[in-house]
Parts: structure tokens; C-alpha cells; sequence
């Protein structure tokens, strides 16, 4: 803990104890630097502001590299998971996504104690200022100053502030100053970046009602359960034995649609109050209704707070329609018939930076030693928070000692997918993961981020020796069963025997490639080769090594695809195209390319927020 007498200078500081902060500052003291995190109080430490849950498709992702290079998100969500379940199970395993309910109450207490073992200082304040030095016509990094302890001196600085630049919250006509409900907003920190005139966006987010679980009458709803066996976000774990709890299901109707409708003029979005953009995927309910006017209802998730479940977040029901209008719609929901609403939905706009004013080590291009994580770089998410905190911890720390930045490439990770996407600028919306961003995403599963990155912690110095053993012994493990199935060759013919189908051309072919292919269990291999029973593979390998080789027969035509693209450069885009036609494209990159109208592939891929994996998804569409 600090004692501000002993201590008024560091190597590191990270402002904001939020998803991106907490990764920072433990990544910066793992690597050795003398790190402070500066937060407003100790409720701010780890607070999920929106829906109690971690991970889904893309997020689950980024949790699993998060975890894979030593960071704390997922172990503090295995520690809080009251219900787990892995998105997509039916489909391959490049596109499931691993997601937990969380109690929010404990992952605040669990992110705590984990950091406390951290080298850090945890200072309760709010920076009000920062200040510079100029050497050789360059700005950089001198110090801090705090609202009630002073001045702090640091070499690097990482701003993790979120939605606290000149928050602004709206519920109906009413709207006020905050960082969030119940939080005062970051006003003076958000001048400094006005004066330093870095080019800044105006985002905004929003968040349900919460209602007392008490209040709900769940013999109305649908039942979900979690999966019967949760399986962990952390490397660090085989199994999950907490507790686990349901979740409801229920949904809106023409009554809840009426309601609104008839209210829609008293909504800041679309009175004209709120200008600014939120995350089209996340759409407020007023937008849902309006919107898609010819769907009869929209589902809502009632999920719990905490595993004693006396708070009920309505997942899909955002909004900040006056309280009278909230309350109203509400009781015309199915199982909600007698709700008590505990607080409000509201929505938020606030400042963030535009990305393109920092580089791939998340580091500022206007002024050295200053690095930029989270919600501030114009992100939407807990999970793309602590992914940038976690390369910017890194990165800051690489800075003071001169050495080479640290970034992920797009083919090793969804952390190079979020950077390089990033960097690119040009954000219209709040920037939030989807697997579709990657190109490469066969090869980033959530099951092989161990495979892609603890090597690379390790040489970092980022992965804690507990996590260093266990990977290690892993990879040994590995290793002796790839050499083994490499090893073993047999024709079609003796597969067959063993209920093992494959074509009949009579090539030989490993135990290795035949096992990618979908009928062939291990079960059926070790029929056929005993040997592999000395293996002694637990479950979870023997599937990462199954999905390695299935995906293994599709690597080369990802490439191929990802070759071509750079050839057909020129190929023209006519005129008439109508990209709504376009499959697979999302709608954002659609509004893009509407609005720019590039005339050819080039063209097409230097557009803001246009990714790699799209440019793909539209070559093959302007091709045919
Ligand atoms: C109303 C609302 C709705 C949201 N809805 C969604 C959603 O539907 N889906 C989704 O994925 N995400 C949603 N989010 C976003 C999600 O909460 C953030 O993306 C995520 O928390 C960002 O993490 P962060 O670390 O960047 O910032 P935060 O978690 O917001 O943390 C910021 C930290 O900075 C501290 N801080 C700020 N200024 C100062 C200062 N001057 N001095 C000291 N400390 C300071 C704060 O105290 C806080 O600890 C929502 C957020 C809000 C507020």
C-alpha cells in the first residue's frame, strides 16, 4: 500500500484501476519496473460498469492470449464465475467462444487480492494534470499531479481512463456529469489532451436497468443452464468447482414496443440530446424497436448479479428512457409483471482519444513515455480494456530501457488483431472483437493461445513461475505426442479396420493427419495404435491436439487466400456494387465502403477500419 512520503517517484504509472489499468500495472511491475496504479477508490478496482460476464466469441479469445502471457483477467473470472458456458460448442473450435456469468461483487474482491500480490502501489486519488519535459524538440513524460497528494514523478505513463473523459450521463430529458453511475467524471485530465491538441472522438455506451431478482417471477421464463462441465478461461486450471447458477430467458412484446414507441421522443437518442455513436452490436432497446419496427419482440438474458442472486441485470434491454417510461415498459415483460427496478439504465457519452494518435506499442506518436490503454482508445469491452492493458504494461516498461517495442503480429494473436485494427484509425463507432476481424483465425483458437504466446511471455518475463511449470510440462507432453503420431504411418486400408474413414487412394498418411479429420476419435487411433495409450493425455490436450491437426489441412488455403489478396490489388469495384449483398461483411465495414466508394481492392483496404479479413471477404465478392 502507498505511503506518499516514502515514495514520489516511479518507472511506471497507470491511471485507472479498471480492466486495462489492473493489466498494465502488473505487467510493468512484472517486468521489473516500479509501478503505481493511481484509481479514484478502492470500489474502482476491477468494477464491471455494464453486464456481469466475461468472454463470448472474440472476447473469450482475447482472455485466453490474456491469460496465456500471464495477465489476471482470466483467473480473477474463474475465481467469480457462477455460470460458464462455451459459446458455438456445435461449431469448430476456432469460432467457440468460452463465456462466464461473473459475480461482480466477487471479481472486484478477487482482482484486488490479485494485484496486492503484485508489486504495486495502489494510490487513491484523482490525477488532475500531467506534465511534460521538452528534450531535443521532443515532448516526453515528466510527472503527474494528484487532486490531495501532489505531484509524482514517473519515467513512463499509461492513461487507462475509460469512460471518465467528460463523462455525460443521460436518462430521459435529465443529464449530468459522471465517469459512471455514481462516479465523478475525469474533467481536468480531459483538458490535458485538449491542449496537447491530440484529435479526440465523442462515444457513447449505455446500460440496462437493474432489477431485484426478488421481484422476478421466473416460473414465467425459460430456463438456461450453464455447461455441465465449466471449463476455465485460465491455463492455470483444469476444472472449475464453484457453484454454479441459471439463467433466465424472457423476452419484450407489442405492449413493451408500444410503450416505447410512444415514448421515443423523450429519449436523449433520439431527441438530439446524445450525437455521438455507440456500439452498433449493443443497440439500446428504443434503437431495437425502432429500428427492426416488424420484429414482434426482442429476447432479454435475466442474468444474475452474484451467485446469491438478489440482482437481476436484463441483458438486452439498454436504455435511458425517462425512469416513469423504463418502469412501465418493464412491467409488460413476461416474468417482470412485478419488477422493483434498484437502478435505472442511463446511457454515457464521453471523450476518447482517436487511435490513430498512437502506435502499436499503444504508445502516444505526439509524446514519448506516454502510453493509452482501454476504453479511452476508443474500445468497448472489459476483455479489448485489459488486452491493450496488458501490451501497453509491457511496452511502457520496454521504453524505459530502450529496447524494441513489443507487438503481437495478426497472425499470432487476436492482441495483434486489436492493435494493428486499431492503429489503423478511423473509428466511426466503439471498436469491440469479433472472430471475423481476424484473418487468421483458424490459427487463433481459444484452446491454442498457450501454444501461441506462453513461450513468448516467458521470454518477457511476464508468465509467474506457477504458470511457467505447468506450460512448460505441457509443451513437453506436446512434443512427445507429436513426434509419436508423426511417426506412425498406415494405408486407407488398415485405417478402415479400425472404423477409421478416409479416401481410399492408397496413400499412407500419419496417425497425426488422420486425426484431423472429423469421424477419427482418439479412441479409434489407439485401437490402431496402442502405443498412444503411454501418452497418457489428458482430455484437454488430447482435443487442442486434435483441433491443431484438423485446422493443419486448412493453414495452407488460409495463406493461399491471404497471397491472393496481395496479387489482386487493381481488381476494379464497379460502380453499381451494392454491398449490402456482400455475406460475411460487417455492417460497419459496409458503411465504410458506402460511404467511400474506393474503385479498387487497394483503395478498398487503406479505408478506416477496414481489416484484412474483410478486404478477403470482398475480393471474393468482387471477383464473382
Ligand atoms: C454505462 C456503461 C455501459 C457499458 N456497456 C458495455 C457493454 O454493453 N458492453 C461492453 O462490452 N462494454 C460496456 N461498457 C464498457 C466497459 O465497461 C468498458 O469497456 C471497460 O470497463 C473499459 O475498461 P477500462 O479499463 O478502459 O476503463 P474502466 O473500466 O472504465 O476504468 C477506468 C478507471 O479509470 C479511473 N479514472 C478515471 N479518471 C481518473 C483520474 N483522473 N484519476 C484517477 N483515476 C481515474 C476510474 O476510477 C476507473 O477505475 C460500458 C460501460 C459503461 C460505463
Amino acid at each position: 500500500m502507498f505511503h506518499v512520503k516514502q515514495f514520489i517517484s516511479y518507472d511506471v504509472i497507470v491511471i485507472g484501476a479498471g480492466h486495462a489499468g489492473v493489466e498494465a500495472a502488473t505487467m510493468a511491475s512484472r517486468l521489473g519496473a516500479k509501478t503505481a496504479l493511481i484509481t479514484f477508490k478502492k470500489d474502482d478496482i476491477g468494477t464491471l460498469s455494464c453486464n456481469p460476464a466475461m468472454g463470448g466469441l472474440g472476447k473469450g479469445h482475447l482472455i485466453r492470449e490474456i491469460d496465456a502471457m500471464g495477465g489476471l483477467i482470466g483467473n480473477a473470472s474463474d475465481l467469480s464465475g457462477i455460470q460458464f458456458r462455451v459459446l458455438n460448442r456445435t461449431r469448430g473450435t476456432a469460432v467457440q467462444g468460452p463465456r462466464a456469468q461473473i459475480d461482480r461483487l466477487q471479481y472486484k474482491e478477487n482482482m484486488y487480492q490479485l494485484i496486492n500480490n503484485e508489486n504495486i502501489d495502489i494510490i487513491f486519488d484523482e490525477v488532475i494534470d500531467v506534465t511534460l519535459e521538452t528534450k531535443n524538440n521532443l515532448k516526453r513524460i515528466n510527472s503527474v499531479r494528484l487532486s490531495e497528494k501532489g505531484k509524482i514523478i514517473c519515467k513512463s505513463l499509461i492513461v487507462t481512463t475509460g469512460t471518465f473523459l467528460k463523462g455525460r450521463i443521460h436518462q430521459g430529458k435529465e443529464n449530468w456529469s459522471a465517469g459512471r453511475m455514481g462516479a465523478n467524471p475525469s474533467i481536468k485530465l480531459a483538458n490535458f489532451f485538449k491542449d496537447q491538441k491530440f484529435k479526440m472522438l465523442r462515444l457513447k455506451t449505455g446500460t440496462p436497468p437493474r432489477l431485484s431478482s426478488n421481484s422476478i417471477d421466473y416460473n414465467k421464463c425459460m430456463i438456461q443452464y450453464g455447461d455441465k462441465k465449466p471449463e476455465p478461461f485460465s491455463f492455470l486450471r483444469e476444472s472449475i468447482e464453484k457453484d454454479q447458477i441459471a439463467c433466465h430467458i424472457t423476452q419484450t412484446n407489442a405492449r413493451t414496443h408500444k410503450i416505447i414507441n410512444d415514448n421515443l421522443k423523450n429519449s436523449p437518442i433520439f431527441d438530439g440530446s446524445v450525437k455521438s455513436r455507440g456500439p452498433r452490436y449493443c443497440p439500446s432497446v428504443e434503437d431495437k424497436v425502432f429500428k427492426f419496427n416488424s420484429k414482434d419482440n426482442h429476447q432479454i438474458f435475466l442474468e444474475p448479479e452474484t451467485l446469491n442472486n438478489e440482482v437481476t441485470y436484463p441483458n438486452g434491454i439498454s436504455t435511458s428512457l425517462p425512469i416513469k417510461t423504463q418502469q412501465e415498459f418493464l412491467r409488460t415483460i413476461r416474468g417482470l409483471e412485478k419488477v422493483e427496478v434498484l437502478r435505472f439504465g442511463y446511457s454515457i457519452e464521453y471523450d476518447c482519444v482517436d487511435s490513430i494518435e498512437i502506435d502499436q506499442t499503444f504508445q502516444t506518436k505526439k509524446i514519448e513515455g506516454l502510453y493509452l490503454a482501454g476504453q479511452i482508445n476508443g474500445t468497448t469491452g472489459y476483455e479489448e480494456a485489459a488486452a491493450q492493458g496488458l501490451l501497453s504494461g509491457i511496452n511502457a516498461v520496454l521504453g524505459i530501457n530502450k529496447k524494441e517495442g513489443f507487438v503481437i503480429s495478426r497472425s499470432q494473436g487476436y492482441l495483434g488483431v486489436l492493435s494493428s485494427d486499431l492503429t489503423k484509425g478511423g473509428l466511426i463507432e466503439p471498436y469491440r472483437m469479433f472472430t471475423s476481424r481476424a484473418e487468421y483465425r483458424i490459427l487463433l483458437r481459444a484452446d491454442n493461445a498457450d501454444e501461441r504466446l506462453t513461450d513468448l511471455g516467458i521470454k518477457l518475463g511476464t508468465v509467474e513461475d506457477k504458470r511457467k511449470a505447468k506450460w512448460l510440462s505441457k509443451k513437453k507432453v506436446m512434443a512427445k505426442a507429436y513426434k509419436k503420431l508423426n511417426e506412425l504411418y498406415a494405408s486407407p486400408q488398415e485405417y478402415n479396420r479400425f472404423q477409421i474413414k478416409i479416401n481410399q487412394d492408397g496413400k499412407k498418411r500419419s496417425a497425426y493427419e488422420v486425426l484431423g479429420y472429423p469421424d477419427t476419435t482418439w479412441d479409434k487411433l489407439k485401437l490402431k495404435w496402442p502405443q498412444l495409450n503411454e501418452l497418457n493425455l489428458n482430455k484437454t490436450i488430447e482435443r487442442q491436439i486434435k483441433s491443431n491437426s484438423f485446422y493443419n489441412r486448412y493453414t495452407h488455403r488460409q495463406e493461399m487466400e491471404i497471397e491472393e489478396l496481395k496479387k489482386d490489388q487493381t481488381l476494379k469495384i464497379r460502380d453499381d456494387v451494392n454491398y449490402q449483398n456482400c455475406k460475411g461483411l460487417s455492417n460497419e465495414v459496409k458503411e465504410v465502403l458506402e460511404k467511400h466508394k474506393p474503385n479498387n481492392i487497394k483503395e478498398a483496404r487503406l479505408l478506416p477500419g477496414m481489416t484484412p479479413a474483410a478486404a478477403n471477404i470482398l475480393l471474393r465478392f468482387v471477383k464473382k
